[in-house]
C-alpha cells in the first residue's frame, strides 16, 4: 500500500519501520524526528498524505491530532482512510472522523497499547473505533504493526477503550503498590506476599505481569530500576483523558479520579517524571499513614 505516516517519534518510527520492512511503500513528516531507514521524508504533513491510500497519525495529543488532520484531509485522495494511532481525547477523536467523513474520506481512532517495545516487535494491541470497511483497508497495516485488532464499535470506541483499560490499570498499579507497602510494615515476605496474591483474587496485570517489587514476578522496570516500561508521566496523561472523558460523559469514576490526583502528585510534585509507573511502590515505601 502506499502509506502516508505523521509523526515519528519514539513509536512511530518503528511502526513505519516495520510497514517499510512488509513491503508497503512509507511517506513520512515529522517536525522534529528524522525519518527512519527506508521511510521517504516529505517536506510537510499534507505532502506525505498526498496519494496516499491510508495516512497515519501518530501525534502527542488532541490539539496537535486537530491542527494535522486540518492540513491533510484537504489533501487526502477521495476514499483514502485517515487511521489515527495516538492516544488522545474521545471528543477530539470523533471531531476528526466527522472532518474526515465530510470530505469523502474514512477515519479509524486506533490507539494502541504495547509501548515502544510493542511497536518496534510488531507486537501492538490496536483498539479501534469507526466503519467496519474502514477497519477491513487497515487490517493488512494492524497485522503487520500488531498481534491483535479488536473493532470497538464507531468513531471514538477506540480511544474510549484505551482509556477505560487505562484507568484500570492506574488503580490496580496503585492498589498493588500500596498493598505490598503495608505488606512490609507488616513484617510479611514480598515473595509470599506475591506467591499468595498472585495466585488469589488480589491478582491483576500490574501484580502478576508487572509486579512493582524489585526480584519478585517475571522481569519488569521494578528489575531495572523503574526506568520505563511505561512512564508515569503518560499514565497521567491517560488518567487525565479518563477523568475529561467521565466529565463528559457524565459518569461516576472516584477510584479513576483519585488515581489521576496521585500519578500528578508523583509525576508533578515528587521524583516520579521519567520513572516507570510501578515507581509508585518506592514512594508508599517511604510514607507513613499521615503521607509524610
Ligand atoms: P513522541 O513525543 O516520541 O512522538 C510524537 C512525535 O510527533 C514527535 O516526534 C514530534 O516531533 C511529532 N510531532 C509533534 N507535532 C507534530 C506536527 N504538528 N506534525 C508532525 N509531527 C509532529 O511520543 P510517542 O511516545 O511516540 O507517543 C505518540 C502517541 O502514542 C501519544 O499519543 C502517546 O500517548 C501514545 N502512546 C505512547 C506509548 C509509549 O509507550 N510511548 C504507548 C502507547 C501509546
Amino acid at each position: 500500500m502506499k502509506i502516508g505516516f505523521v509523526g515519528l517519534g519514539n513509536m512511530g518510527a518503528p511502526m513505519a519501520a516495520n510497514l517499510v520492512a512488509a513491503g508497503h511503500g512509507v511517506t513520512g513528516y515529522d517536525t522534529a524526528a528524522p525519518a527512519p531507514e527506508g521511510v521517504i521524508r516529505a517536506a510537510s504533513a499534507a505532502e506525505a498524505a498526498k496519494g496516499a491510500e491510508v495516512v497515519i497519525t501518530m501525534l502527542p495529543n488532541g490539539a496537535i491530532l486537530k491542527a494535522v488532520a486540518a492540513e491533510i484531509i484537504p489533501a487526502m485522495e477521495q476514499g483514502a482512510v485517515l487511521l489515527d494511532c495516538s492516544t488522545v481525547d474521545v471528543a477530539s477523536a470523533r471531531e476528526v472522523a466527522a472532518l474526515a467523513a465530510a470530505a469523502g474520506l474514512g477515519a479509524l481512532d486506533a490507539p494502541v497499547s504495547g509501548g515502544v517495545g510493542g511497536a518496534a516487535a510488531g507486537t501492538l494491541t490496536f483498539m479501534v473505533g469507526g466503519d467496519a470497511a474502514d477497519f477491513a483497508t487497515a487490517r493488512p497495516l494492524f497485522d503487520v504493526m500488531g498481534q491483535k485488532a479488536v473493532h470497538c464499535g464507531p468513531s471514538g470506541n477506540g480511544q474510549a477503550a484505551k482509556i477505560c483499560n487505562n484507568m484500570i490499570l492506574g488503580v490496580t498499579m496503585i492498589a498493588t503498590c500500596e498493598a505490598f507497602a503495608l505488606a512490609d510494615k507488616l513484617g510479611l515476605d514480598r515473595q509470599a506476599m506475591f506467591d499468595v496474591v498472585s495466585t488469589s483474587s488480589g491478582q491483576s496485570w500490574s501484580m502478576n505481569t508487572y509486579c512493582p517489587a524489585p526480584g519478585i514476578g517475571p522481569k519488569s522496570p521494578a528489575d531495572n530500576e523503574y526506568k520505563p516500561g511505561f512512564a508515569a508521566d503518560l499514565m497521567l496523561k491517560d488518567l487525565r483523558l479518563s477523568q475529561e472523558a467521565a466529565e463528559g460523559a457524565d459518569a461516576d469514576t472516584p477510584m479513576g479520579a483519585l488515581a489521576a490526583t496521585l500519578y500528578a502528585r508523583f509525576v508533578e510534585d515528587e521524583d516520579g517524571r521519567g520513572r516507570d509507573f510501578s515507581a509508585m511502590l518506592p514512594r508508599f515505601e517511604k510514607r507513613g499513614r499521615k503521607g509524610e
